[in-house]
């Protein structure tokens, strides 16, 4: 399976991103309709480990790929007083795993980080992406041929469920491993907009739905540009 043709954007700072995020986005693509990423527009790309094979699955055929990895201020995992910790978004799984800090104060996290997938893919793999890992099922994630072939489904290019046949919503699962040990940490992401950065507890980032399943966007309009996640801090219970 081969990458759908695409340009890559390689911006240097958040401001750079979220003018290019503002300038590509388009409508929201037909089996998309809370994703404020759209297939005809552009796609925030972190580690890939995610991104790419979908894009191979030509589960997103976006025009615009944009890559975030160039911006520092997006990196690192510092302690801030209290106790507290901010993560910056592109941190991989890998140094989290590896974190002395967080190994001692958060111990939940750095296991959650170590359980995910290989090392090569932790070496990749960011916990922004893990955070925003795309939701799964095995009527979706699959190649186009496959998906074709049985009339594809709600969560892309299709209107009917193969789960739940007769049912109008989409019950792809969630399985990123470090967002349960955010969660049980009561953490905060940091959402940069075009109109802002906001913070939101990233137990209000999820809806619950399979297809429609992050809010980046600030008012939920999938009409609009998208977020970048830039860090993801840990909250006194
Ligand atoms: C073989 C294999 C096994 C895997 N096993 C596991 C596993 O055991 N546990 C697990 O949790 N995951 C697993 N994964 C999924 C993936 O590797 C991880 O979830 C990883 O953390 C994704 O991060 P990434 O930086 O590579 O994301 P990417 O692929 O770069 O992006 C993933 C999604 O997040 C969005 N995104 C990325 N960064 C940002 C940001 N800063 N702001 C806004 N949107 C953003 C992208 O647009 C995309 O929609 C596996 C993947 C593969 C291929
Ligand atoms: S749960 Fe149903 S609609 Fe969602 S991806 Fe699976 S088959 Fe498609």
């Amino acid at each position: 399976m081969s990458l759908p043709e695409f340009r890559l954007l390689r911006p240097r700072t958040l401001e750079e991103a979220l003018d290019s995020l503002v300038s590509h986005a388009g409508t929201a693509a037909p089996g998309h309709p809370g994703d404020a990423v759209p297939a005809a527009g552009i796609r925030i790309i972190a580690g890939g480990t995610d991104l790419l094979p979908s894009m191979k699955q030509k589960l997103f055929e976006p025009q615009y790929v944009l890559d975030v990895r160039r911006i520092q201020s997006l990196r690192g995992i510092n302690p801030v007083s209290g106790g507290d910790a901010e993560i910056g978004a592109l941190t991989t799984l890998r140094e989290i795993e590896r974190s002395a800090f967080l190994r001692q104060h958060y111990p939940v996290l750095t296991e959650a980080a170590a359980a995910v997938a290989s090392p090569v893919l932790r070496n990749m793999g960011t916990i922004g992406g893990n955070i925003c890992l795309d939701t799964r099922c095995l009527w979706y994630n699959q190649s186009l041929t496959w998906r074709k072939g049985c009339g594809f489904c709600i969560k892309k290019d299709g209107d009917l469920c193969h789960v739940a046949p007769g049912g109008t919503k989409c019950w792809a699962a969630f399985s990123g491993d470090t967002p349960p040990a955010l969660l049980c940490l009561n953490a905060e992401i940091e959402i940069a907009s075009p109109n802002g950065t906001r913070r939101t507890p990233l137990a209000d980032f999820y809806t619950g739905l399979g297809d429609s399943y992050r809010k980046l966007q600030r008012t939920g309009d999938p009409r609009l540009p998208a977020g970048v996640i830039s860090r993801i801090s840990r909250c006194l219970p």
